[in-house]
């Protein structure tokens, strides 16, 4: 069978199982077959596919078609233009959070500082961050020690010397103070959040999803918990639902930090609220 036939057949089998992407889905698992690109399957669309690899597309679309994210399926994700290697130990980096990164970089005018972050996953902010400044350092830490072997392959894997992972507790497992600035993308959906029933999210671990006090909780905790680490002019910056930022911000300035306020992401939602403690 043609390569392009097979794709229309794959197309059709996940629009039927309610893949919202089944075109790209299709072609994107069977360019991990295949081992080449996009513009290869485009170019070379006529050839014919042998039995191996019909045999090992129709396995991952049927694993698709039964709603298991591409990401994990071809264990990898693009993030701020960097490949990652994906899990299901680890939420898959979304496009959202690279509003995250963005507000970031935006206050890290310095050529040098040390930046935290909390709950990194497979280590896609601490990453981008890092390509992005090379003479900061960066520490990731995450609960998982999966994650944490994942982010480290990651670094190794895109020859990031300046990010470093480690496992811990939130703040447990920090022996210094003195960061320029923290970042998290931590878990902020209340348990009931019916978001959590649908898609790929249903595939990624609760952990990093789900956090108590309607999804404040984390947060919360983040906020207090990171004052007295920050140097002072140090920034923290965090994610959280489109719906989270009022309380975000109070936390925020309660806690007193100043210059505090959200950023929007590509939706037009607030996504990240952020806030300084004073020079
Ligand atoms: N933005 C994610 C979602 O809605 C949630 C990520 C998180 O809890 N940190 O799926």
């Amino acid at each position: 069978m043609r390569l392009d036939t097979l794709l229309t057949s794959a197309t059709a089998r996940l629009l039927h199982a309610g893949s919202p992407s089944a075109r790209r889905d299709a072609e994107v698992l069977l360019c991990h077959v295949l081992g080449v690109g996009r513009t290869w399957l485009y170019t070379w669309g006529d050839r014919s596919a042998d039995t191996f690899t019909r045999a090992r597309f129709d396995a991952l679309v049927a694993a698709r078609a039964g709603g298991q994210p591409v990401a994990y399926l071809i264990g990898e994700r693009e993030f701020w233009g960097l490949p990652l290697l994906t899990a299901p130990s680890t939420l898959i980096p979304r496009p959202d959070t690279e509003t995250l990164v963005a507000a970031a970089l935006a206050r890290m005018p310095a050529h040098e500082g040390h930046l935290l972050d909390l709950g990194t996953g497979t280590g896609a902010v601490a990453l981008a961050v890092a390509s992005e400044r090379p003479g900061w350092r960066v520490l990731g830490i995450d609960l998982n020690p999966d994650a944490v072997r994942l982010a480290q392959r990651n670094a190794r894997r895109l020859s990031l010397s300046n990010a470093r992972f480690v496992v811990g507790d939130w703040f447990a497992a920090l022996e210094d103070s003195g960061w320029a600035m923290i970042v998290a993308n931590p878990p902020y959906l209340a348990a009931d959040d019916p978001h959590l029933e649908r898609g790929d999210v249903r595939f990624e671990p609760r952990g990093a999803l789900v956090a108590g006090e309607a999804g404040l909780a984390d947060l919360r905790h983040l906020v207090e918990a990171s004052f007295r680490l920050l140097l002072p002019g140090g920034w923290l910056l965090l994610e959280h639902g489109a719906e989270q930022g009022a309380e975000v911000r109070e936390a925020l300035q309660t806690c007193g930090y100043e210059a505090v306020m959200s950023e929007p992401d590509l939706a037009g939602h607030e996504r990240v609220s952020l806030g300084r403690r004073s020079a």
